[in-house]
């Protein structure tokens, strides 16, 4: 087979679910986000590990991706909707029993009447979703009467322990939720991490269950091995790849592997010091990743193996977003479609 397997270890998925929990009293619960299609690791699969493991509450970012995780988890766990309730998704809401996080004035008008289940979210000073402490203000009897089953807002730099602006908006969230008797939530995985001020009755993190940063504690989820199609020896002072990008420094010996830009390798990440691993052996990625194959430089293995690994233990979609200047949630839900997926447990 000439595809790349990319592994899914949903064992260390619950693992870090429950490492993250264990960040909080046992009074806090610990939701799941599992928005994107479950970072890129597919909704369906991952949230029905994670309830089975534990998870009683979903995060998705649209209505449509609350379909895949209600099919998947059962009727009772709570689902609840980033984007509140645009446009048609009435119908889906309901159907499928999905909770709309109201962000703005007109959604709140349009919605309460129903009667149906719903959160409310506030913006706190990252000025991206929610409503504004005004806003709040001049509905906040109608919603506390109403009786919103959350209250929440998400902060913009708790991947910055000491960033002023997380105190900035935990004292904006606090201030604007005083009183109400609803659960409130503000923290990801980042403000999870900054402790018990954060934490209030419901945590929500994404990107620490599936293995990245800013749980730097987190166990590896995904795991990539990317099958050698070819192997040649370069001569000294010979190039490799587009541009020419690469010049052989001595006699080398090169293999080209099957995976590249098509399947989420995007191009930047060239631009590291990336490795390829042959076991627990770095043989360094060079030249220009292209859109279906990379070159690796393997002059120091005695024997190429079939496949290299490009995401193991030791090498995460971390350092490949360090690579490329972006970030690991990038990399995560840019993994292709091409790939062979296994899931693990
Ligand atoms: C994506 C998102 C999360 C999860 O964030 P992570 O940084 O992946 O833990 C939580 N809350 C909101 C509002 C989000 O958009």
């Amino acid at each position: 087979m000439a595809v790349a397997t990319l592994t899914i270890d949903l064992n260390n998925l619950v693992e870090n679910w429950r490492a993250l929990d264990a960040c909080s009293a046992a009074s806090v619960e610990t939701a799941a986000v599992v928005k994107a299609d479950g970072y890129g690791l597919d909704a369906g699969r991952v949230s029905a590990a994670l309830a089975k493991g534990g998870v009683k509450t979903f995060f998705v970012a649209v209505a449509e991706e609350g379909i895949a995780v209600r099919n998947s988890v059962g009727k009772e766990a709570e689902i609840y909707v980033f984007s509140g309730c645009c446009g048609d998704d009435a119908a889906l809401l309901k159907n499928y029993n999905l909770i709309p996080l109201l962000n703005s004035p007109e959604q709140v008008k349009e919605f309460l009447p129903n009667g149906q289940a719903f959160g409310i979210q506030l913006d706190s000073g990252m000025n991206r979703l929610g409503m504004e402490p005004a806003e709040f203000a001049s509905l906040r009897e109608q919603i506390a009467t109403a009786g919103p089953k959350l209250v929440m807002s998400h902060l913009a730099c708790a991947d910055e322990p000491d960033h002023p602006q997380n105190k900035a908006q935990l004292e904006c969230f606090r201030e604007m939720t005083e009183g109400l008797t609803a659960r409130r939530s503000l923290s990801a995985t980042g403000g999870t991490l900054l402790g018990a001020d954060y934490h209030f009755d419901l945590n929500r993190p994404g990107v620490g269950l599936y293995g990245g940063e800013p749980f730097s504690d987190a166990k590896a989820v995904v795991g990539l091995s990317i099958p050698v199609i070819q192997t040649r020896n370069v001569i000294k002072g010979e190039t490799v790849g587009y541009g020419a990008n690469w010049t052989a420094t001595r006699d080398s010996k090169v293999a080209t592997i099957a995976s590249g830009y098509a399947d989420g390798l995007i191009r930047a990440i060239g631009n590291g010091n990336l490795n390829l691993y042959a076991g627990d052996t770095p043989c360094p990625l060079i030249g220009r990743v292209s859109m279906d194959l990379i070159t690796v430089d393997v002059t120091e293995l005695d024997t190429v193996p079939d496949h290299l690994d490009l995401l193991n233990d030791i090498q995460t979609v971390d350092h490949l977003a360090d690579a490329a200047g972006t970030i690991g949630y990038e990399i995560l839900t840019s993994l292709g479609a091409r790939y062979n997926r296994v899931y693990k447990g």
